[in-house]
């Protein structure tokens, strides 16, 4: 008998006795304390950080590779790490206590010199360290000695290093106050033969041509890597499999949905909107013309849509938005509109009042404020289909809330709706069908984020600002510079236009923020604004008070406004010429460049004052990155570049992974063309749950969740 692929032939009992070996995954579920070193208190420790099992640990990557070339205490420059091989000087080490700090230091020494190692709230190495006792110390080198971060013992006796004290490179993995960073290491160190049982999810065709690592081999060499060869290699694997299966996840959740439940097909624009267009009171943008066409094309799909309507505040979605809604509408469904908060339902149902003026299009508003009678009114006529149109707040999304056909609906600010919320609505559909949805976010986000983020959607960007919008001039204002910039507000109110004074976040709390807007408005009406009128607006007022404020500035009765963020959403105000933001280093881009959109929205020249402190380099960057930038889709990116991917993806807090090895936009390479990758799969196989891909999809659900290919809306 020949064995596969071989040429000698072996006898089936030859062959019943071979050491085959394969991969046993698993082994990897079984609990971490199966490993030698993990006894129950830590196994504790360590599943309060999510790791339960071997493969857990396996998966837990070290943050980086930190170059233990041992250094002599002569070569050593402070204020830099260093890892030194040392012997213990004096006989007793001397304990300190300096507030809450505990101090433990000793004299070291080697061949070039000695230095004092200091361990701080580590009280007991001073029962460890013996006159004689040799350590490897790495630490910070600073003028009075070395802080030790990491020490190891070396038996005195020994002048050959360890295995481990002699790797160039040691693994810097994440550690919490219970498990410390070397204690992973360790369990790693033993579970290293293991990672020989992780599945290879990667089609062969693929690692071959690429080419990249076998799993096996990259987990051990990424965790304890010989040298650098090994991490770049190991790297590369990894975070290629990681965006892959990400990828992979994305792309059969659209897949899933696109197919689980068929859409209304609503054919080709008609009579209605084509009249509709006529009516509009300027012509589209280009970048709006492109988006109706787009959702033209999805709604005659007979597939649901799922389309991202990207836009900054101003960019004109909300036409985009009513085109589809009319477009069902025009195609026998009905179209609702919801928004996360009753303000901006208010104003959504004010727009398309302005754009439906012509047409004499009957809709509804229903929010938690809704009167009774009215509301059950709506409700009627929803069900028996009479009412074509509603914008709405949560409230639509009510068991109560039925309609007779309902087509599609437009989810504004999505990502501030939960999962659940946008899944109910999904169910408002026709029996049996899914409607259409289309998602709009103000936020731009770079689109290198954006496939990861929503890589399961369809995207579209509105880039060009209707006509008539002007650049805002935007300075840094320091302290010494507040004067001029009062001045120069003082002139702008005196020409007759108004402006925003935003108070600094003080605190998360609304109701300290709220009393400083209150303070702050009191004090530049005695100071600075004292011929003018003012009015405060936070969260923390009434919502008539609100409203009434933001009444009064809008009818011209009030000259400046001086808020909370509050007034970030939900204002259109042609004649507010100045903002001035308090504390701008306190803010992300974004955050800046969404409150300057409150201004440059009529034809006077506007301008964005940023007021800051003494601030760090890195705010400084930001800051004068808004100055020398409009656009809000390359502040993402520079924001991006600035900040890393944890922070912008603040915003959408469902359904994103976190990787463990893959970093973004460093690795936005990698993402693209994994992103292709899935794609070329998937129109080779229109799935990637085919026999060819082997456990492709089950690695994925693994890594990221069972339950994320499932077709839920988004
Ligand atoms: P968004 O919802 O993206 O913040 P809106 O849709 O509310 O923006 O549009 C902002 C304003 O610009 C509205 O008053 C709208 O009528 C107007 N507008 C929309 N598209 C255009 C356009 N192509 N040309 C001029 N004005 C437009
Ligand atoms: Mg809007």
């Amino acid at each position: 008998m020949r064995t596969f692929a071989g040429i000698s032939t072996f006898t089936e009992a030859q062959l019943r006795n071979a050491p085959v070996r394969w991969p046993r995954p698993s082994t990897l579920e079984l609990p971490l304390a199966t490993l030698a070193g993990v006894g129950p208190r830590l196994a504790e420790a360590a599943a309060g950080v999510g790791l339960h099992t071997v493969g857990d640990l396996l998966l837990r990557f070290p943050r980086g590779h930190r170059n233990r070339t041992l250094k002599r205490i002569d070569e050593t420059e402070i204020d830099e790490q260093a890892t030194i091989r040392v012997e213990v000087l004096s006989a007793n080490p001397r304990r300190v206590r300096r507030g809450n700090l505990r101090i433990v230091t000793v004299k070291v020494g080697d061949d070039s010199g000695f230095l004092k190692a200091t361990w701080f709230n580590q009280p007991w190495m001073a029962e460890k360290l013996t006159q004689g006792m040799i350590l490897v110390l790495t630490g910070m080198r600073d003028k009075y000695g070395l802080q030790v971060s990491e020490y190891q013992l070396v038996a005195s006796d020994s002048t050959a290093p360890s295995s481990e004290e002699g790797a160039e490179f040691i693994p810097v993995h994440r550690g919490t106050e219970e498990l410390k960073p070397q204690q992973i290491r360790r369990w790693v160190g033993e579970a290293r033969g293991w990672a020989r049982n992780s599945i290879e999810a990667l089609p062969a065709e693929l690692r071959a041509r690429l080419p990249l690592a076998q799993v096996g081999d990259a987990i051990q060499a990424f965790h304890l890597p010989d040298n650098k060869i090994d991490i770049k290699e190991a790297q590369e694997r990894l975070v290629f499999e990681e965006l892959f299966l990400y990828q992979a996840i994305l792309g059969m959740r659209k897949r899933v949905h696109r197919v689980a439940r068929p859409a209304p097909k609503c054919g080709q624009p008609g009579e209605l909107v084509r009249r509709w267009i006529a009516s509009l009171p300027f012509e589209l943008t280009q970048d709006q013309q492109r988006a109706l066409e787009e959702v033209d094309v999805d709604l005659d799909s007979g597939q649901p849509m799922q389309r991202l309507l990207m836009g900054e505040v101003g960019s004109g979605k909300t036409v985009v938005a009513l085109y589809s809604m009319l477009r069902a509408l025009e195609a026998g469904y009905q179209a609702a509109l919801m928004a996360p908060t009753e303000t901006l339902a208010e104003q959504h149902a004010a727009t398309l009042g302005k754009l439906l003026a012509q047409d004499a299009i009957p809709f509804a508003l229903l929010t938690g404020a809704t009167p009774a009678r009215q509301r059950r009114e709506s409700l009627a006529r929803l069900l028996s289909g009479e009412l074509g149109l509603v914008v709405g707040t949560h409230a639509l999304i009510q068991p109560t809330v039925n309609f007779a056909r309902m087509g599609l609906c437009v989810v504004d600010e999505q990502h501030r709706f939960g999962v659940s919320q946008r899944k109910a609505l999904d169910s408002k559909g026709p029996e049996g069908m899914a409607p259409h949805v289309l998602h709009m976010t103000a936020t731009p986000i770079p689109r290198t984020l954006s496939l990861t983020a929503y890589g399961d959607l369809d995207m579209t960007a509105l880039h060009e600002l209707p006509s008539g919008r002007k650049p805002v001039t935007t300075e840094l204002v320091t302290e010494g510079e507040r004067a001029g910039a009062y001045e120069l507000l003082r002139e702008q109110l005196r020409a007759g236009r108004q402006a925003f004074v935003v108070c600094p976040l003080v605190s998360e709390s609304e109701k300290v923020s709220g009393k400083a807007a209150e303070a702050e408005a009191a004090r530049l009406e005695m100071e600075e604004l004292h011929e003018f009128r003012l009015r405060a607006l936070h969260g923390q007022m009434p919502p008539a008070q609100k409203a009434a404020a933001m009444a009064a500035f809008a009818a011209g009765e009030v000259d400046v406004l001086v808020a909370t963020t509050v007034i970030e959403v939900g204002i259109d105000m042609p004649n507010a010429s100045v903002m001035i933001i308090e504390g701008a280093e306190r803010y992300g881009v974004s955050q800046l460049h969404q409150l300057r959109g409150r201004v440059g929205r009529g034809e006077h020249e506007s301008y964005c004052l940023l007021f800051f402190e003494g601030s760090g380099a890195l705010a400084r960057q930001r800051l004068e990155a808004i100055a020398a930038e409009q656009d809000g889709f390359k502040l993402a990116e520079a924001d991006l570049s600035l900040r890393g991917e944890g922070e912008v993806l603040g915003t959408r807090q469902s359904g994103l992974p976190r990787f463990g090895v893959a970093e973004l936009p460093e690795d936005a390479d990698v993402l693209v063309a994994a992103r292709n990758e899935v794609q070329n799969l998937l129109n080779r196989y229109d799935s990637l749950e085919v026999p060819e891909l082997g456990p492709l999809m089950d690695a994925a659900r693994w890594r990221f969740g069972a339950g994320a290919t499932d077709p839920i809306p988004l």
